[in-house]
């Protein structure tokens, strides 16, 4: 489903927020780190993205898609987005800058732009994404950003699959998503 074989490193701080995103049911994380022959993760080292993509796998397989979206959303309140670009006045100014956000993040060896962005109207854009994560997680990632970045409700966010078999669960290189809020 995903490419494994592909080399892009991931800081010990993105998979620590991952990893405070799931509470106090992280200990099996921590057995799987180990089983990588990563004993201590710390903030400032690189890891291989592989690592983080086992632990959303195995928690999709756990628990299902739903709490890789909620898992998503916790992991969102721990960036600090604001405090990096100060003027941010809506979603629009903070969609272009998630390449940039990724590459703080992930590593990678080739030029590629992760995220495909475009302003629909005042409140809908459509986002791609071609990152080696997954959709539901990724969607949990947005929602949460726009909810406590620019404080819309969770009931006024939407974000819908376009369309639905078009996703990187099925083989496809990426997924469009109609973002909406109000
Ligand atoms: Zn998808």
């Amino acid at each position: 489903m995903f490419d494994f074989d592909n080399h892009e490193l991931v800081s010990g701080k993105f998979i620590l927020n991952i990893i405070h995103g799931l509470g106090d049911n992280a200990s099996w994380v921590f057995n799987l780190i180990k089983n990588n022959n990563l004993p201590d993760l710390q903030p400032n080292k690189d890891y291989p993205v592989l690592v983080c993509l086992q632990i959303l796998e195995t928690l999709k397989h756990q628990s299902g898609p739903n709490t890789l979206f909620r898992l998503g959303i916790e992991t969102s309140k721990r960036y600090k987005i604001r405090e990096l670009y100060s003027n941010l006045q809506t979603p629009h100014d903070l969609f272009p800058l998630f390449n940039l956000a990724y590459s703080l993040n992930i590593k990678t060896y080739e030029d590629i732009n992760y995220y495909y962005y475009e302003k629909k109207s005042e409140n809908q854009v459509i986002f791609r994404s071609q990152t080696p994560f997954h959709c539901e997680f990724e969607r949990g990632f947005f929602t949460g950003i726009l909810n406590h970045q620019f404080s819309i409700p969770f009931q006024n966010i939407e974000i819908t699959h376009l369309p639905e078999l078009a996703c990187r669960n099925y083989g496809n290189s990426y997924c469009n998503y109609l973002i909406t809020w109000s």
